[in-house]
């Protein structure tokens, strides 16, 4: 079966989605699903964070075939530590990281940009990513490698592989040799150009030696759930690349 490995319910500060929809949309797609509910701890007043255990008290019935239950790390340096007994407080199907802050600006808003050239903002970006997954042994995913495209202030935000080759390279190698997987997010499917960017990077990916893939919509809401899924499955059988998910922490092959 198929995963959608990267979705949010109301565990997460900015998700009002319950279980219920999404298991209902899930089941009607014919995908599994992950819930990865925020972790970012030491940014934003806590606000992105949640009580493990009560999330696993409360989805634990509904756990099974279909549902897995997991969560999304904000990685810092600084909330290493923590993170790491985050995710030991309560058996995890899958743990995803992400890189969501820099310096304590929220990459989601135009403070980080605003001092900053593109070539500045993005380098800084990939750097601080492929130490984070290096710094974050416990991770099993790498999400949303084009994550700063999504609010990046610039005329053109897209990652463009040729200009930053050295910097994903880093990114990709860290996430081979520490043999975390890498996240194809769909949440920007709906524009050409992004997937266009996206290609060259999970071909290098594949090339460095990168086999598999999870496949996130990244969905705060039913409607988004799976979104795009049919051309992202196509696009990493074309890579040659394979879909995977987690249970219990470890990876399953997606047929
Ligand atoms: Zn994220
Ligand atoms: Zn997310």
């Amino acid at each position: 079966m198929l995963f959608d490995s990267h979705t949010h319910t109301e565990f997460s500060a900015d998700s009002e989605m319950l279980a219920s929809e999404a298991l209902e949309m899930a089941e009607r797609l014919g995908l599994g699903l992950v819930f990865t509910e925020h972790e970012d701890l030491e940014v934003a007043q806590d606000e992105f964070t949640f009580d493990p255990e009560a999330y696993w008290k409360k989805y634990y019935p509904l756990r099974g075939e279909n549902l897995r239950l997991g969560v999304e790390i904000g990685m810092l340096e600084k909330s290493l530590e923590g993170s790491r007994q985050f995710v030991e407080r309560v058996p995890f199907d899958q743990v995803i990281g992400s890189l969501h802050f820099i310096d304590d600006l929220d990459l989601y808003y135009p403070d980080f940009y605003k001092d900053k050239t593109k070539e500045e903002a993005y380098r800084r970006y990939f750097w601080e990513m492929a130490e984070n997954v290096r710094r974050h042994d416990f991770i099993d995913v790498l999400a949303h490698i084009d994550y700063i495209c999504r609010a990046a202030t610039y005329d053109d935000p897209e990652l463009d592989y040729g200009s930053f080759k050295l910097e994903i390279d880093e990114v990709l190698k860290a996430a081979i040799e520490t043999e975390t997987v890498l996240e194809l997010n769909t949440r920007r499917f709906d524009e050409k150009l992004a997937i266009k960017e996206l290609v060259p990077v999970y071909r290098r990916y594949r090339e460095l030696g990168g086999k598999y893939v999870t496949m996130g919509s990244d969905a705060h809401k039913p409607g988004t759930i799976g979104a795009h899924f049919y051309q992202a499955r196509q696009l990493v059988s074309d890579l040659g690349l394979q879909v995977v998910t987690f249970c219990k922490r470890q990876l399953e092959l997606c047929d």
